[in-house]
């Protein structure tokens, strides 16, 4: 094994702690930045020295592969729940979690901010580099973001950094990190940072950073956690911390993957990097059950299950001496040379640089694969309740308190009776059930929850423990915690609340954006001669609502709107988006007995639309861009007739845009 050398550059966390805190607030810098210029911009690049780079005996040895090497990954932090620096550590380090990834062409992605996170923010400071960056937080634990206030980087004016973290259902990712600086714990507020931060709350799905492909999905811990799947350079980098897998069987590897652990194994499927919370020792995890952490050897056991080249066990138990690393590492390679299995492991040692080859890798097959990780689905958030049948009082009210908790409504039910009369008032975005009422007399409970939005309403079972049934989703596995069950609860709300179907992009996207901007109508103010069409749409159909609807690259936006508040929507829950995908009339007769609609967020939250029609409104040049839709609060029909009148209004539209195009045409000739 080689020397790791970074120790000798990082000045100590006590000095820089202090600097930080004295300096920063007097100046609005950070220590040590004397008048040093600081470039911004996505084009500079930021390289944590190459010069500790800490060649696992398995992995960089190979020139051939080295040749080839894409995405650089740095371990800053590698120790959970506390740092523990001293005689024990010194090998494989103290610091908290903290990861930087650089790809070929320079974004830097730091994921984690432990007290790693310090040493790293100096390194890029020191290296005179343009600072602009993204940070991805896997959960709000203080051992993922206790290196925050402490970011060089941040106190730097002019520096430009993003923040990404799972969205909670209460609080922001930002107000969440300014709550460990607070007053009381910390001397200065993130709005005293002098850099720019953006701060972006994530939901299960993709989104892209610069050249990097980004999917998330929710982890098993007790704090809503997402893991990160990177793809840059034809390298896959997975990562997950904190994780304990959702079954007890499979954690302890008395059962092959299945349900919430096989989805596991899905996302991280092929990754050419997988970096895994592995906290604890397949012997120790039985008196840790229900702490949010993995054992090392169903770490490995994923890797070798999801074809991962290399696995890297993070996350070391703050009591874990470097002798005890070695000897269960040298172990892990024991086992997986007997099964000759090609899986690389090793545990991350602290100032330890991978570099990641591109490769065939597989595609994640991660469910949300469509979906923004962005979207806002602040609508369909509100008015949220959960439906309750557990039979021990206790429990009952242990729950109901944890859904109050996260903001929602508890709606308890004695019998499948009350449960379809619940379900009917307030439709629930999840159900939890007791699996004892369930099986005894009552099962009729659990067949109309199954039968609930088509088979798709999720079903928390609790039960001591898990395993596989027909038309449960997920266990609650007693004796659980107020956290775990908080978090639960979290996770399936917010999975319910973006669970409507985006419509997919149309295949001439670009020439169709074109031909809109050309027509130069966008964000102009509303006329008469479009406003009137609408009018003519609400009182011949009997509908509140009519609009003449855009769809841009990011948003629908109204020429005219008739009955509506607000001139635009993300583009994400545009039911008009589905019309000029498919380029004929969409009628939603009712939006909530259709899967496509029935959780998109302008159905449960304003407008609260029950019925949709649209008509495509395409220019000559074939581009669709827009609709003539009608909206109600109610569900409603359309017949034959109604649909030919409301194309006639819709042939009118067209011939507007047409003459705009003429006027425009004429009024520039005389010019
Ligand atoms: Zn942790
Ligand atoms: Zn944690």
């Amino acid at each position: 094994m080689s020397v790791v050398g970074w120790k000798t550059d990082v000045p100590s966390l006590h000095a820089a702690t202090t600097d930080i805190a004295r300096s920063s607030v007097g100046s609005q810098r950070g220590p040590g930045f004397g008048g040093t210029p600081i470039k911004i911009g996505h084009e500079a690049t930021l390289a944590f020295d190459r010069v500790p780079t800490y060649r696992h005996d398995v992995t960089c040895s190979d020139t051939s592969i080295r040749q080839e090497v894409a995405v650089q990954v740095q371990f800053w932090g590698t120790r959970g729940s506390i740092p523990r620096p001293g005689p024990t550590t010194i090998r494989y380090g103290g610091n908290t979690l903290c990861h930087g990834i650089r790809t070929a062409r320079g974004t830097l992605v730091i994921i984690d901010c432990g007290t790693g996170l310090h040493g790293l923010g100096l390194k890029l400071l020191s290296g005179g580099r343009g600072l602009a960056g993204h940070i991805l937080i896997s959960h709000t634990h203080w051992d993922h973001i206790q290196g925050v206030p402490f970011f060089a980087p941040f106190f730097v004016p002019g520096n430009k950094w993003d923040i990404y973290g799972p969205k909670g259902l209460n609080q922001s990712l930002r107000d969440t990190l300014a709550g460990q600086m607070q007053h009381t714990y910390f001397p200065i507020t993130p709005d005293e940072f002098g850099a720019s931060i953006r701060y972006h709350d994530l939901l299960e799905g993709t989104f892209e950073i610069d050249d990097i492909k980004v999917t998330t999905q929710y982890l098993n811990h007790p704090a809503l956690t997402l893991g990160y799947r990177l793809e840059a350079d034809g390298a896959t980098i997975v990562y997950c911390c904190d994780h304990e897998p959702f079954s007890r069987d499979v954690a302890e590897g008395h059962r092959e993957f299945f349900g919430l652990d096989q989805q596991h194994a899905d996302f991280i499927e092929g990754a050419d990097l997988l970096i895994h919370d592995a906290q604890y020792t397949a012997a120790e995890y039985p008196s840790k059950v229900g702490w949010g952490h993995s054992s090392t050897e169903f770490v490995v056991k994923l890797a070798q299950h999801t074809k991962v080249k290399h696995v890297v066990l993070t996350h070391h138990d703050p009591l874990r001496t470097d002798e005890a690393l070695d000897g269960i590492v040298e172990k892990l390679r024991d086992g997986l040379k007997a099964n000759h299995s090609t899986v690389l492991v090793s545990a991350a040692t602290e100032g330890e640089a991978i570099e990641v080859k591109s490769s065939s890798a597989l595609a994640s097959r991660s469910s949300r694969e469509d979906f923004s990780a962005m979207t806002s689905v602040k609508p369909a958030l509100s008015h949220r309740s959960v439906l309750i049948k557990v039979a021990d009082v206790e429990l009952a009210t242990a729950l109901g308190e944890a859904v109050i908790a996260e903001g929602l409504r508890a709606n308890f039910c004695s019998n499948a009776d009350t449960a379809r009369k619940l379900i009917e008032q307030d439709p629930p975005a999840l159900a939890i059930i007791d699996h004892a009422i369930a099986h005894d007399n009552e099962t009729a409970v659990l067949e109309l929850l199954r039968s609930t939005k088509g088979g798709k309403l999720p079903v928390v079972m609790v039960a001591a423990r898990e395993h596989e049934e027909k038309g449960v989703t997920d266990w609650l596995t007693t004796p659980f915690t107020d956290s775990y069950a908080r978090t639960k609860i979290r996770a399936w709300v917010l999975r319910e609340s973006c669970r409507w179907i985006r419509a997919p992009i149309p295949e001439d996207e670009p020439a169709r954006l074109t031909s809109l901007r050309a027509l130069d109508l966008l964000d102009t103010e509303p006329e008469e001669r479009f406003d009137r069409i609408t009018r003519v749409a609400t009182a011949l159909f009997n509908v509140p609502m009519a609009t003449i609807t855009l769809v841009d690259e990011r948003r629908q936006w109204f020429k005219s709107c008739q009955g509506t508040a607000g001139r635009e929507d993300s583009r994400d829950a545009s039911f008009c988006a589905h019309v000029i995908s498919n380029r004929e009339p969409m009628i939603v007769v009712d939006t909530l007995s259709d899967e496509r609609f029935a959780d998109n967020p302008l159905v449960l939250g304003g407008p609260r639309i029950r019925f949709y029609a649209g008509y495509p409104l395409t220019l000559d040049d074939g581009s669709c861009i827009g609709t003539l839709c009608l909206l109600d609060t109610r569900p409603h029909t359309l017949k034959e007739l109604d649909l030919e009148q409301l194309r006639d209004l819709a042939l009118i539209v067209m011939e507007q845009f047409q003459t705009l195009k003429v006027e425009r045409a004429q009024r520039s000739r005389q010019v």
